[in-house]
């Protein structure tokens, strides 16, 4: 629960907040830009929804945040907002929004699979969620891409004996049920192949779906500034030449899609997204 006491001054009067918890993940930012912007080092509300597409945007932002430092003045009706999440992306792809703190607020992914649902990472695990979850049949198979996005994998295991997966390299948990090792991409259904991406940890990998969604983890994303395709070199936690050798390897593959724990999302046409991922090992090799 936010804390009006502890309210960051560069929020706008008003119903609203952000306390001075926040971890600066980006994710209200991406939920609600019309009402939540960058201070440097935080989030702040800058405008105080006005229309009813605000208000649950804003709504949403503050379920979705991983440690609750949005918060409102007055009691609000979230029930609208609870019932949002997962939302839909596109086709049978959606966005769990309840992100976790110790995910850092990456997000996660569910897809509607005719196998039966699989995640891609966790999210936090929380009973509008998990109850939503189990309304749209529960989790087969959860894909985890790091090490760092795992959230609450026990817990999503647990309740629906989801099998998980994830790169033996990065695999901390002996009681993982898949940890497939080496560099080949593997096939884990036939429209869903898992590609070990070194680089941002050793055993990253991401996730290309029906070859349109590629979901990656912390490897790659959009950076809406600069228009561009990015990776964290202040965030390459194993090996920057590494990453820039699984980031090569992509240009094999197509898709439109990229949807990232990190950073910002986006759809481009194949074309276009293969070019911006030329320009991306591009500008990593100036890193
Ligand atoms: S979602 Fe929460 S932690 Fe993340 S930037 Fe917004 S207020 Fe901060």
């Amino acid at each position: 629960m936010a804390n009006a006491a502890l309210r960051i001054p560069d929020n706008v009067p008003g119903d609203f907040f952000v306390d001075s918890t926040c971890i600066d993940c980006d994710a209200c930012r991406q939920i609600a830009p019309t009402v939540f912007y960058d201070i440097g080092n935080q989030s702040a509300v800058h405008h105080q929804p006005e229309s009813d597409d605000e208000l649950l945007a804003a709504q949403k932002a503050l379920i979705a945040c991983p440690t609750a430092s949005i918060g409102s003045i007055t009691k609000h009706d979230m029930s609208r907002a609870l019932a949002a999440y997962p939302e839909l992306i596109a086709d049978d792809v959606y966005r769990c929004g309840f992100t976790s703190e110790s995910s850092f607020g990456a997000f996660s992914y569910l897809v509607r699979h005719r196998h039966g649902n699989i995640l891609i990472d966790s999210p936090r695990f929380t009973g509008p969620l998990v109850k939503r979850i189990a309304a749209m049949g529960g989790v087969r198979r959860m894909f985890l891409t790091h090490q760092d996005d795992v959230a609450d994998h026990e817990k999503f295991h647990e309740r629906f004996g989801a099998e998980r997966v994830i790169h033996r390299d990065d695999a901390r948990w002996r009681t993982i049920e898949i940890k497939p090792e080496g560099s080949d991409p593997i096939a884990l259904e036939s429209d869903l192949l898992m590609i070990p991406t070194p680089g941002h940890t050793k055993g990253h990998s991401v996730f290309l779906y029906r070859d349109e969604f590629l979901f990656t983890g912390d490897h790659l994303a959009w950076d809406p500034d600069d228009e561009a395709l990015i990776a964290f070199r202040g965030a390459c936690w194993y090996s920057w030449s590494e990453q820039i050798k699984s980031m090569e390897r992509l240009l094999d593959y197509r898709f439109e899609w990229v949807l990232p724990g990190h950073g910002r999302p986006i759809q481009l046409p194949a074309a276009r997204m293969h070019a911006e991922l030329e320009r991306c090992v591009a500008w990593m090799k100036t890193r």
